[in-house]
């Protein structure tokens, strides 16, 4: 068998939660602080515990860049502000993740950093989701001003620009797809 840091206490033997119950002493490892795992758990602990010590080298907040498509790392709340000012959350969430949100950069995002480097793929997805999104909007918008020139009998060159315009915003749609994900991640340290 394999040992590792009890999960419940992580490994510090008591729950300071539970004090006034028996000391607080952690019922999981009767206090010895160790849980005894199998060989696949084993492993999974020494995965976590890599991502962890990246997490401590790298730093625990991760800003990502929409238009750059790029992501930063930094070691406090802090740091955070010192570059991009302040931020803030009212539960808004990003590609379903808690996230914050900065003041003076719309298109920065903040996510605190747990080890799990799952949010970033989907965090480059949702950009274009919603660059999709604001795209489809325009050829709506697009093809309602159509709709009013025709209507309106306007000159032909009028309607034939906004037909022009309708095909490139058609285009463009089509270049928005996930071909872009292929960039790998970029990372940047500070
Ligand atoms: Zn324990």
């Amino acid at each position: 068998m394999y040992n590792i840091p009890c999960k419940k206490c992580s490994g510090k033997g008591a729950i300071p939660y539970f004090r006034l119950v028996n000391g607080g002493e952690c019922f999981d490892c009767n206090g010895s602080g160790v849980q005894e795992v199998s060989k696949e758990e084993y492993s999974t602990h020494l995965e976590n515990e890599k991502f962890r010590k990246q997490v401590e080298k790298k730093g625990a907040f991760v800003v990502y860049n929409k238009t750059a498509d790029e992501f930063e790392y930094f070691y406090t709340e802090n740091d955070v502000i010192k570059k991009y000012g302040s931020f803030y959350s009212f539960g808004r969430r990003y590609a379903g993740y808690s996230a914050y949100f900065f003041d003076d950069h719309p298109d920065l995002v903040l996510k605190d950093y747990y080890g799990n480097d799952s949010f970033m793929h989907d965090f480059r997805r949702q950009k274009i989701i919603d660059e999709q999104k604001k795209q489809k909007e325009w050829i709506e918008i697009l093809n309602g001003w159509l709709t009013m020139a025709i209507e309106n009998k306007k000159h032909a060159d009028e309607i034939q620009e906004l037909k022009i315009m309708i095909k490139e915003a058609e285009h463009k749609l089509q270049m928005i797809s996930y071909k872009q994900l292929k960039k790998p991640i970029t990372q940047q340290t500070n």
